[in-house]
């Protein structure tokens, strides 16, 4: 732990990032695999690899009350020493000088004492933490404590970690990052890249692989220019939440976009993992499923987050996985092969309900793919992913393999009801104004967004002198004004929220134009709102889908 809180502390003096990395790569490279990975997770600022899906659990007041019964200081006298350092970790160290019993602490047994607070409960968790800061001397303490607080705070990203591995082992930056992508474990990545382990048939079930992302396009001339591929896959662009599903026999777990563990969120699918009788790795989207209909988001929503689900919501919104992708497959990691031979051995699953296969069309130049996003549209969906069917899988990467053709739903016409000072260089101008649509029932004008985008600063100066002029209420930062300027605002979805009086909310809207020639009687009404979000963002007539069985 000395040469832990060595290093770091090497690391911390020096502000140069090539000489962060130097020192931080020679320490590395004397560790053994063992002591190696630990020393890069904790480096990391971590007390836990976050695959590992682990938490201490252990408050502040907990650490500070073993610093202090052990520094023997009053209270008056450890103030004045956090105010000096203003990080627990520099307070501690300073508390404690002189007051241990130092011995030389390995970073197995700091693993071994992190494990012990973790798994023990409430008030017992200070015992194993006093044990092994009452043995340490104040250097290894200052980094222990760091390391507990999740942040080391000696200039050190997890960027210039890998960075260091790189250095340690000869090993190309790039190649680091793709083994970290993989593992999604930085301890991992440094024992793999010391030992030149680099063969993607490394993945390993149950600990999450970051997701593959796509990069947006709107039109379909640049889906070809951008894949330079002769025939390219769309598949529907769902509206749902990304979800991997790690099985191993009777083992289910489920991940989110963020790695998180949602397991508990949806039990239909871990109850029904076994039933699909591989070892496999799955990447998907949950959707709130009922009747051969996909419900609202809105109702997916109920169920996002939850540790456990009751009966009745889940009677009520049941959910499904529409898979389309598959990663792993009976001990065999398919992230090289080509999405055609993966998505063929998925089709070879003979999935069954709740585990639905992604619809999927091949499109063999611009003016097919334009037919088939006319088609989705036409089903009700926003938009169309798009994927090379040669692409292999790249963890994390928002590349060219995977395209998201997307276009505005529509346009509105909206009227100003208010505006609000804007921030940093916005200073000084009226630059966000929320809108609003009419009501055609009440007459009454109802706000549905608020847009910051889209005007040029000089078009900005102009409105806020106008906005000033017509000025009905001013709130300090925000202003309401006479409804009299009309805008167009496109927009990417539609969504329900109590923020409004409309119940609706246009999501990151901007501003297309001025519409100075439209009177604000012309202006589109709340029904419209309503009629865009049933069609899109509402229940699903249809569900598209490759054929499924229900049960
Ligand atoms: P966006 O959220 O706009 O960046 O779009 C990417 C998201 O679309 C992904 O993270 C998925 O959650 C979702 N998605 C829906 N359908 C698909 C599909 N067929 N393939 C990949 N991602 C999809």
């Amino acid at each position: 732990m000395l040469d832990f809180a060595n290093a770091g502390a090497a690391v911390g003096s020096t502000s140069a990032t090539l000489e962060k990395t130097r020192v931080l790569a020679e320490y590395f490279r004397g560790l053994e695999e063992d002591d190696l990975r630990r020393a890069a997770v904790f480096m990391s600022g971590r007390a836990f690899s976050p695959s590992q899906r682990r938490t201490l659990g252990l408050g502040w007041s907990a650490v500070s009350k073993v610093i202090t019964g052990l520094s023997g200081l009053d209270d008056e006298e450890l103030s004045r020493i956090f105010r000096k350092h203003s990080d627990m970790g520099d307070w501690a160290a300073e508390a404690l000088e002189g007051r241990t019993n130092p011995e030389p602490v390995t970073l197995e047994e700091v693993e071994a004492t992190l494990e012990a607070i973790r798994t023990a409960r409430g008030a017992k968790k200070a015992a194993p933490l006093e044990q092994l800061i009452r043995r340490m001397d104040p250097r290894s303490v200052r980094f222990f404590i760091k390391v507990i607080s999740g942040e080391l705070r000696i200039g050190l990203s997890e960027g210039l970690v890998e960075a260091a591995i790189a250095e340690a082992f000869h090993v190309p930056i790039t190649q680091v990052k793709r083994v970290h992508l993989i593992t999604g474990d930085i301890g991992e990545t440094a024992v793999r890249c010391k030992l030149g382990q680099f063969d993607a048939s490394t993945l390993t079930l149950f600990q999450p692989v970051r997701f593959m992302l796509a990069s947006p396009v709107e039109t379909a001339g640049e889906v070809f220019d951008r894949m330079g591929a002769e025939a390219v896959w769309t598949e529907e662009k769902y509206d749902g939440v990304r979800c991997q599903l790690h099985r191993q026999s009777d083992r289910v777990e489920l991940f989110s976009r963020d790695l998180k563990e949602t397991t508990g969120a949806f039990p239909e699918l871990v109850e029904n993992g076994p039933a699909i009788g591989h070892d496999v790795l799955f990447d998907g989207e949950v959707l709130a499923h009922r009747d051969g209909r996909v419900l609202r988001f809105f109702e997916l929503q109920r169920r996002l987050g939850r540790k456990q689900v009751k009966s009745e919501l889940r009677q009520e919104v049941p959910v499904v996985l529409v898979v389309f992708d598959l990663l792993w497959l009976d001990g065999r990691t398919l992230l090289d092969e080509p999405l055609n031979m993966r998505r063929k051995l998925l089709e070879g699953l003979g999935l069954q309900h709740p585990f639905l296969l992604a619809r999927l069309e091949e499109a063999t130049g611009p003016d097919h793919l334009d037919r088939i996003f006319a088609e989705t549209r036409e089903r009700g969906n926003e938009g169309l992913m798009v994927k090379d069917p040669l692409s292999p899988y790249t963890p994390g990467r928002r590349g060219l393999a995977w395209l998201k053709l997307k276009r505005p739903l529509a346009t509105l016409d909206v009227v100003v009801t208010a505006v609000e000072w804007g921030h940093g260089k916005r200073k000084g101008v009226l630059s966000d104004y929320t809108f609003a649509v009419r009501d055609t029932e009440s007459g009454r004008l109802v706000n549905v967004g608020k847009a910051y985008t889209g005007l040029t600063d000089a078009e900005i100066a102009t409105m806020t002198k106008r906005f000033l002029e017509i000025t009905i209420e001013d709130r300090g930062y925000v202003r309401l004004v006479r409804p009299e300027v009309v805008l167009e605002v496109a927009f990417d979805s539609i969504q329900h929220s109590g923020r409004h009086l409309s119940g609706y909310a246009l999501r990151f809207p901007r501003i297309v134009r001025i519409r100075d020639d439209k009177p604000v009687e012309e202006i589109d009404t709340l029904e419209r709102v309503a009629e865009l979000y049933d069609r899109y963002f509402g229940e699903k007539a249809e569900v598209p889908l490759s054929e499924v069985a229900e049960t």
